[in-house]
């Protein structure tokens, strides 16, 4: 399902016309379509099966409507700091189905994760696995907790988003979680629930994540044979999106894949997808400022900057632009940039846009780790997001004003 279409030459979300929205709202101006998250969720749920679940990674877009939306349906949610944990909480989201993931952990945010009672700790270390230890002892409780390995899988995607290499920062070496698996089950402070892994983003191959899971019930059959026997797998996130012109898989390749390494092995398994449910439910609405000729290059200079949306800067990631009205200017090759004072403020380069100043535009596929990455720099206030549901549109975050930028400062 694509919720953006062209409707008489005007780009709708649902049933409404982003030309309205933007009127409404003005630019820039981030929409998701309540239809396509729903549709996402669904999709993934039913393809993985009862014995999975489907936990939604905040990171990705993490508005505490996108987060409601996702608990109403009845997803999990895959942490990564105290302030998901809070959010998720304030949205209404069950404390049972929480997992938190993350190599850096603070004690703080490891109290405040024990009292809320969430379902399991991804731990990344020994050194992360003994204070959780002391600290679930301190307060009298048993913290439930898995280890994350990292499975040495190449998963070939954006260096900056693999993280089941062996030299990533992220998750412990298969034969040491053995290893530390068997000391932590003396522990009586600690409940071993599973093991985790997370190999990486925006995968278009599945092979490496189907190698990743084999080495998982590698390690599981292990600690299996030698009495340890863990409730759940948790597979990670990572299916990737089409931005352009990719073939990401289907949910249902992506249930294949697992089922595949899993056969045969009834256990639990939780998944930790963020993109895949909200990358192509939202856009980021931007309206051009000017065009501007180089001599040997043209730029369209737009309102929407990479303190919106990162991603291009970043990581060279390609987002498609759309005109709002289908028969705007013929096309030209540009470099779509932003107002911010960096070279690498861009949204698109050499692309051939069909733009003329004061001109509406879309940027597609600005659902994750768009908004949920944007920042003041240059003191641009953060823009508003909005929720459409068929043809009726919902501020779910107002765009911030001076003093929400200037307020906190002591001068
Ligand atoms: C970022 C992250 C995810 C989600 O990744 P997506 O590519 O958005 O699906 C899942 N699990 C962990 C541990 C992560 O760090």
């Amino acid at each position: 399902m694509n919720p953006f279409h062209y409707h008489q030459g005007d780009l709708y979300c649902e049933d409404l016309s982003l030309a309205t929205i933007a009127r409404h709202y003005d630019t820039p101006c981030y929409v998701y379509s309540g239809a396509a998250l729903r549709e996402r969720y669904h999709s993934f749920s039913n393809a993985l099966g009862d014995g999975t679940q489907v936990c939604y990674a905040v990171k990705a877009n993490s508005n505490l409507a996108v987060l409601r939306l996702f608990a109403e349906m009845g997803a999990g949610f895959d942490i990564v700091s105290g302030g998901e944990l809070e959010r998720v909480l304030r949205a209404g989201g069950a404390a049972e189905k929480i997992i938190f993931s993350g190599v850096g952990k603070s004690a703080d945010e490891i109290r405040a994760a024990l009292s809320a009672g969430i379902a399991c700790l991804n731990v990344e270390s020994a050194a992360e696995l003994w204070r959780i230890a002391d600290i679930a002892a301190d307060m009298g409780l048993r913290a439930p907790i898995a280890l994350r390995v990292n499975p040495d899988v190449d998963p070939g995607t954006h260096a900056y988003i693999a993280t089941g290499l062996k030299e990533s920062k992220f998750g412990i070496p298969m034969d040491a979680a053995r290893t530390l698996y068997l000391e932590a089950a003396k522990h009586p402070a600690l409940e071993l629930k599973g093991i985790a892994c997370h190999i990486g983003s925006q995968l278009l191959n599945l092979a490496p994540l189907g190698e990743a899971v084999t080495r998982v019930r590698a390690l599981y059959a292990d600690l299996s044979a030698q009495g340890l026997t863990l409730e759940h797998l948790d597979l990670g996130g990572g299916v990737g999106i089409r931005y352009h012109d990719e073939n990401p898989p289907s949910p249902a390749d992506y249930a294949e894949v697992l089922n595949q390494a899993l056969q045969g092995l009834a256990v639990k398994r939780a998944v930790e997808l963020g993109r895949a449910l909200v990358g192509n439910a939202g856009v980021l609405l931007t309206r051009v400022e000017y065009l501007k000729d180089n001599g040997s290059k043209q730029f369209c200079v737009v309102d929407a900057a990479m303190n919106d949306l990162l991603r291009p800067a970043l990581y060279g990631a390609w987002h498609d632009i759309l005109p709002l009205r289908q028969d705007a200017a013929a096309g030209q090759v540009m470099d779509v940039v932003g107002p911010i004072c960096e070279s690498g403020d861009f949204i698109a380069k050499d692309r051939p846009v069909r733009a003329e100043a004061g001109q509406l535009l879309a940027i597609m596929g600005a659902g994750a780790y768009g908004f949920a990455m944007s920042s003041n720099y240059n003191t641009r206030p953060r823009p508003p997001e909005v929720l459409v549901h068929g043809h009726q549109h919902r501020l779910i975050r107002r765009r911030e004003n001076w003093d929400d930028l200037m307020g906190m400062e002591l001068p």
